[in-house]
């Protein structure tokens, strides 16, 4: 009988649990041995495995999080560290891995997969800056309850002429921030892809002003050159010269909390789906990804060590918008 784990690892995800119960069903279909693995890599060097059954991953589909816990784990990036791995894998009698997570997690199943695993990546974070899927797990839900916050702020915005600059996540890329901007109808959009100054924010802000606009939204990924508190700063600093300040809403760790949308949850039980009936075929390696809307596998070796670009053509959408 095959022998599958499973494991959620980096920055948890809204639909991570969605995806452990369709790999854990599916794999189970095919008549495979499931154990899950706690706290992602740092739990496969440990050896903490707990079996899965049908029933263990009963009533997570609506959680956040997820029910096998995540970690970030420095030492798996050693080739000692995935050797114990490999051996932990190897005194069990588990011949292939599922990987549920983002960039940094998908290179240590890259290098799991060079160790002789049979390894099948499913492409989960909320950045959504994973090579080969178009659209990953937890970004959806993500995205709305970012837009909740804008849209209650813009309300309060628009009542006492305030502008409000609410901080998303995105370390390195700008995905989440600028689809929030667009979606929720900010006035500026400032994210690390893109270079801009504080005071062009400012001067972006004034003439929303001058063209009558009731509340000025900026919404700025955590790794903008010129962050939140940067900005907020900077207002204060020439307040008397802009003439208003910024007051600051960071969501922070809120934005990956909570129920995961029904797209996110689809998109989770398909991708989980998918990395089963891969393994099912033989095949590994890849990361189980959507493209084109349908689930497609992309080799670990093209996707290690690169970042998917923002579509230009949305960010200067952005600027038209806001007008
Ligand atoms: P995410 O998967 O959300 O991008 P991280 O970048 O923190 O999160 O990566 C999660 C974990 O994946 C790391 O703590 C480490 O254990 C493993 N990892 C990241 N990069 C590599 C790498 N180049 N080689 C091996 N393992 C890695």
């Amino acid at each position: 009988m095959k022998r599958l784990a499973i494991l959620t690892s980096g920055g948890d995800a809204p639909g991570m649990n969605a995806a452990i119960r369709a790999v854990t069903r599916c794999a189970i279909a095919q008549g495979w041995d499931v154990a899950g693995v706690r706290q992602g890599y740092l739990g496969l060097i440990g050896g903490d495995f707990l079996p899965l059954h049908a029933r263990s991953v009963g009533g997570i589909i609506q959680q956040g999080g997820t029910m096998l816990g995540s970690a970030r784990c420095p030492e798996f990036m050693t080739s000692d560290g995935q050797q114990q791995a490999v051996a932990q894998l190897r005194a069990r009698g588990i011949e292939s891995v599922v990987i549920i997570g983002g960039d940094g997690s998908q290179q240590g199943a890259a290098a799991l997969s060079q160790a002789g695993v049979e390894v099948v990546g499913v492409a989960s974070t909320i950045d959504n800056d994973l090579v080969g899927s178009d659209i990953t797990i937890g970004v959806d839900t993500a995205l709305n309850i970012a837009l909740e916050s804008i849209d209650r702020l813009k309300t309060t915005a628009s009542s006492h002429q305030r502008a409000f600059l609410v901080e998303v996540m995105g370390r390195h890329c700008g995905y989440l921030a600028l689809m929030a901007g667009i979606a929720g109808g900010a006035e500026v959009v400032a994210i690390p892809e893109v270079a801009t100054t504080p005071e062009a924010v400012a001067r972006e802000l004034c003439a929303a002003y001058e063209r009558g606009k009731a509340h000025a939204i900026v919404v700025v990924a955590e790794g903008a050159q010129h962050n939140a508190a940067a900005l907020t700063a900077y207002f204060r600093e020439h307040h008397s010269r802009i003439g208003f300040d910024l007051r600051i809403t960071t969501l922070g760790h809120v934005q990956r909390g909570g129920q995961p949308t029904a797209y996110d949850r689809l998109l989770a039980t398909r991708l989980g789906a998918y990395a089963v009936d891969l393994l099912a075929r033989g095949e590994h390696g890849v990361l189980a990804g959507m493209r084109n809307g349908r689930p497609a596998a992309t080799p670990f070796a093209d996707i290690v060590g690169q970042r998917k670009a923002l579509d230009v053509e949305l960010i200067r959408l952005a600027t038209v918008l806001a007008q």
